[in-house]
């Protein structure tokens, strides 16, 4: 009998990879994984549009373990161990979850990898890449620092990534990216991982790639095709009112809401466990102990409600939620695909409800350019806007018949189309390292700020 081969052999990885997944449970590969892993493989540059919960850390992972195999030293001498291998990310729980990743997959062969972010003591940093690691996950700031001090070198470097691009570039982190990529050498295999494609992405990525192999997985800018958006137009000061109105009546149980600032995450936080609802807040001002012990209760359903900032979110694998609550709006568009990317995965129908104001009205109409439809205003009796900006808000408003079949259609059954991501809410095990609550210190983001806002009032458009 001929015994077939799975099909992550079929893709052209090493036998110790595809051991790797099966152990990992990996059945088949998916699709981003599918299409970039034989590309990665041959050595060429990529550009991937695909979000973090599409695989894509393996997409880039195994084949870069693959072609750096034939490096992996048993020495222990620090000198065989040079790195070969960056991962830029934009926040320190992106980048655990990486290195992670890269911990998992590379199981079963001799290569290193460690993890830098900030916010954290560097000497224990500095021991790892002492001692030699092939492959180096970092946040821009804190690698600098390294490069500063001396701590880190590329010159063996072949493979450098950038993942979340988009979010790297909305946090400010152009400059440093741009400061890394001059210390690398010059003959290296560039992959760049974003969600949406800006302009300045397409920039960056004009400049740094070199004929570069494009892989998509969700549409260009498109928000996904399961989800149902819907805006229901409010009373700015009534909105919190009515964000607890829809969880109690309509009974959900897994939210996550977004809030424009970390104030005001915490006080709708605050207030939402006034009106008995289990809630809880991430955002950058929380440690990241705090932030993992909040991640794995919304994820196991202690906690009902999570209200994050956009920061705070990025990257964390929280997909394949029921629904998402926009309780501000946000105003990038981006952030609007992005925020809804929570929902909707993977073939489960998801519900994208956004509380909008009179004040919104052109961030409403910049994310219905984006996403190109227009989004179904419903009002609910008791908590519209007054006056004549209500007429203005709800252009089409559907009928109470509308309302009611909308809602018995995204409270009804979900449609499973694909296994693979169906158990999103299980907390990740080994959950992300523990930091000591000695260097538990600001986060990178806030860090970053002055720099952002400067930037972004300094990016140019691509021409
Ligand atoms: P990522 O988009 O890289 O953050 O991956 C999202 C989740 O999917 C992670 O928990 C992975 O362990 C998991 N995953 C990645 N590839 C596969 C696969 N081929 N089959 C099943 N799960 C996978």
């Amino acid at each position: 009998m001929q015994v077939i081969s799975s099909a992550f052999e079929q893709l052209g990885l090493i036998p110790p990879l595809v051991a790797t997944v099966a152990e990992l449970g990996y059945s088949k590969p998916t699709p981003v994984q599918e299409q970039a892993i034989p590309l990665v493989l041959s050595g060429r540059d990529l550009m991937a549009g695909a979000q973090t919960g599409t695989g894509k850390t393996a997409a880039f992972a195994l084949p870069i373990l693959q072609r750096l195999a034939p490096f992996a030293s048993p020495s222990a001498s620090p000198a065989r161990h040079p790195v070969r291998a960056l991962v830029l990310t934009p926040t320190r729980e992106l980048a655990v979850q990486v290195a992670e990743s890269f911990r998992d997959y590379g199981a079963k062969l001799p290569l290193r990898s460690t993890v830098i972010y900030g916010g954290v003591d560097m000497n224990a940093q500095i021991d790892q890449l002492r001692k030699g690691v092939e492959v180096v996950v970092a946040t821009p700031g804190r690698l600098l620092d390294h490069v500063q001090n001396k701590t880190v070198m590329f010159n063996q470097l072949s493979v450098l990534v950038l993942d979340e691009a988009d979010r790297m570039l909305d946090m400010g982190f152009l400059p440093d990216i741009k400061r890394i990529i001059a210390l690398l050498p010059r003959e290296r295999q560039n992959l760049l991982f974003s969600a949406t494609f800006p302009d300045e992405i397409r920039t960056l990525a004009k400049t740094l790639l070199r004929n570069p192999a494009e892989v998509q997985v969700a549409a260009r800018n498109a928000a996904a095709d399961l989800v149902t958006h819907v805006m229901h137009p409010v009373a700015r000061e009534k909105k919190r009112e009515l964000l607890s109105y829809l969880i109690q009546t309509r009974g959900l149980r897994q939210v996550l809401v977004f809030t424009g600032t970390r104030i005001g995450a915490n006080r709708l936080a605050h207030q939402l466990r006034r009106d008995h609802i289990h809630a809880d807040a991430i955002h950058g001002d929380k440690s990241q102990g705090e932030r993992e012990v909040a991640l794995a209760d919304f994820k196991s359903g202690k906690t009902t409600v999570l209200v994050a900032t956009d920061v705070a979110s990025r990257g964390l694998d929280i997909e394949g939620l029921p629904q998402v609550i926009n309780f501000d709006v946000p105003h990038s568009p981006e952030d609007y695909v992005h925020r809804i990317g929570r929902t909707g995965r993977a073939g489960m129908t998801g519900e994208a409800i956004s509380l909008v104001s009179p004040q919104d009205h052109d961030a409403v109409a910049a994310i219905e350019r984006l996403i190109k439809k227009r989004i179904e205003r419903v009002l609910i009796p008791n908590f519209g806007p007054s006056g004549p900006s209500v007429a203005t808000m709800m252009g089409d408003q559907p009928s109470h018949k509308d309302r009611e079949r909308r809602r018995s259609r995204s409270s009804g059954p979900k449609r499973q189309v694909d296994p693979i991501f169906s158990k999103p809410y299980e907390p990740a095990a080994p959950a992300a390292t523990p930091i000591p609550a000695a260097n538990q210190e600001a986060p990178q983001a806030k860090r970053k700020r002055p720099q952002l806002a400067a930037l972004l009032g300094g990016l140019k458009k691509a021409s």
